[in-house]
């Protein structure tokens, strides 16, 4: 049974709401926000943060919403927003309001003009290199700009001037007026609003400026009437600026920010940013290729929600950074289609085997179960014939030590049919094994052979029966467990990450499998009929997982 099914494992921002509950704090209400920027797919360190928005929200019978954070226009696009949307319902969650930075942005406007008015922001024609250096150090203060001493009147006339398009992209910029010495550089008069330009998705050429992300996120959860603003360690030096505003703002309520650990995933890379290069310089073939840590990614491997959900689980939720291997995530999933998953046949990489004693036009059908656990799936007939397929690794010509597969003058079992045994090799003039001329015991047929041990247990397909696919073999992205220690992290990729075997075959059964459908190909591992390139004539799969974890030393 997997965790997910279990009571949930503790956490300290769980502690946190309980007591707030138990207070009476917010009327006893809980309302969280998933808040991403659509500025590329969600991926798997989303994940975490979406299980855990939106997982609160369940526990309290309280609501999430989905937030898009859409204030930086050049990076951001409507097909970000919808696969967003797609992988969060997907993942099995439901938003209680969708809602865009950008629907406030008359509000947030009108809440610069506020603090303005009351002389805690004012408008700066220092340009970015100067707010650079007079920003300080964090050994030394900063430097107070001279535009910091104009009145409340010429502030207004400026920010309004930035409204109307007046001024130039980086002309101006309205800042906060904090404190220049504080430690905390975030403090130091931050900026509120920069010029922009820039058409926006949603509110078209209706803005030159949009807010920056601390001032609209804060003020954003106020108005929704968020709770528990749940986010990335890396917000906690933000905190303060956060307070700062709503405390100024006297906004209707006061969110409490509450920072915990980013997912960190061995092997892999979770930064949009990155993964966006690795789009955009085709190192994957897009956002949705099954080597990606995105949602997508995963889905289309073959990766399951209820896997992904048990993962957020098994992780929990910190206060200090960690490194998660990627074993935890690969168990999660063979754990869930070593459950659910059927069972079916597909040779690899096809040696072909004659049964010379077997009659050449028969064909018997073997009742065989779908999962050996799970009888409630099922039984399906698999074909049987004088010519069948087995993969070229399991015949060797001089085995190693212990091999238990097939040898020549040897036996072994079809699985859920007869046991045969090598005559003859046959090789082409160069060598190669083409064919083995085999026997069969008729006798054998869910039946122990008389007299003798048979130890190895090989998967087959009948030749004639069987369909051609392509099968993808996907292994990690990354050669080592933390790409971004090297320089650049694209020197990290593994050359090797994908391999694509175009000469498979697999068993009749599967000529009606659909784009998505899952099996653990005996012996083989899990795979997916890909949702994107497979077709009816040419069944294309990709490997979510193998059989075990051949990473592990
Ligand atoms: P990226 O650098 O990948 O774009 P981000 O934090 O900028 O990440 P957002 O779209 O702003 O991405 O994130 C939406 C929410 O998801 C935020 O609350 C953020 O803290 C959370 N989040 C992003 N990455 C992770 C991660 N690796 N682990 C946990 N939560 C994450
Ligand atoms: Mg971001």
């Amino acid at each position: 049974m997997s965790s997910s099914e279990n009571q949930p494992s503790s956490n300290f921002i769980r502690h946190i709401i309980a007591q707030d509950l138990s207070n009476n704090k917010n009327d006893g209400k809980v309302i969280t926000r998933f808040p991403p920027e659509p500025n590329g797919y969600l991926h798997i360190g989303h994940a975490k943060s979406i299980c855990l928005n939106f997982g609160m929200a369940a526990e309290y019978q309280g609501d999430c919403n989905l937030r898009f954070d859409d204030t930086n226009p050049e990076k951001e696009s409507v097909e970000f927003m919808q696969a967003i949307e797609r992988d969060v319902q997907w993942l099995g969650f439901k938003w209680a309001g969708k809602y865009h930075a950008s629907d406030y942005f008359e509000q947030l406007y009108d809440y610069a003009v506020q603090l303005i008015t009351e002389g805690y922001a004012y408008v700066d024609s220092l340009t970015p290199e100067q707010i650079r250096e007079y920003r300080g150090t964090l050994t030394e203060p900063g430097k107070e700009s001279p535009d910091r001493s104009l009145s409340v009147e010429q502030n207004l006339a400026l920010f309004t001037g930035m409204r109307n398009g007046d001024y130039a992209d980086g002309q101006y910029v309205l800042r906060a007026k904090i404190d220049m010495a504080s430690p905390n550089i975030n403090m130091r008069d931050p900026a509120l609003y920069r010029i922009r330009s820039t058409h926006h998705q949603r509110t078209g050429d209706d803005w030159c400026l949009y807010p920056m992300y601390d001032f609209t996120h804060c003020i954003s959860d106020a108005i929704e009437g968020i709770t528990h603003s749940l986010c990335t360690l890396e917000f906690e030096a933000h905190r303060p600026l956060y307070d700062w505003i709503l405390q100024k703002l006297q906004t209707p309520s006061h969110p409490q920010q509450i920072e915990f650990a980013r997912l960190q995933l061995e092997y892999t890379i979770v930064s949009k940013r990155k993964l966006a290069q690795l789009v955009n310089e085709k190192h994957v073939n897009g956002w949705d290729d099954p080597r990606m840590p995105t949602i997508a990614g995963m889905r289309r491997a073959g990766y399951t929600p209820t896997a992904i959900r048990d993962f957020c689980e098994r992780i929990g939720i910190t206060k200090k950074d960690s490194w998660i291997e990627m074993a935890v995530l690969e168990n999660c999933i063979r754990e869930d289609l070593n459950e659910n998953a059927p069972r079916a046949m597909a040779v690899l990489n096809p040696l072909r085997l004659v049964i010379e004693n077997y009659p050449d036009d028969q064909v018997e059908m073997l009742n065989v179960s779908n999962h050996p656990q799970k009888p409630e799936l099922g039984i399906r007939n698999i074909p049987f014939s004088k010519v069948i397929l087995i993969e070229q690794d399991d015949f060797a010509e001089t085995p190693p030590p212990k091999y238990k597969r097939l040898i020549d003058g040897g036996e072994v079992r079809l699985r859920s049919s007869y046991v045969i045994k090598c005559n003859e090799i046959i090789k082409d003039n160069k060598g190669n094994i083409i064919e083995l001329r085999c026997s069969y015991d008729p006798h054998t047929l869910g039946k122990k052979p008389e007299g003798r041990k048979v130890k190895g247990v090989i998967h087959w397909v009948s030749e004639q029966h069987s369909l051609a696919a392509e099968i993808r073999l996907y292994d990690r992205l990354f050669r080592i467990a933390n790409p971004e220690s090297e320089q650049n992290y694209l020197d990290a990729l593994n050359p090797d990450s994908l391999e694509t075997l175009s000469n498979s075959r697999i068993e009749a059964s599967l000529a009606n499998a659909d784009a998505g459908d899952r099996f653990q190909f005996e012996r083989t591992g899990y795979f997916c009929v890909d949702s994107v390139d497979s077709t009816k004539d040419k069944l294309v799969f990709n490997r979510t997982v193998t059989l075990r974890d051949t990473w592990a030393k």
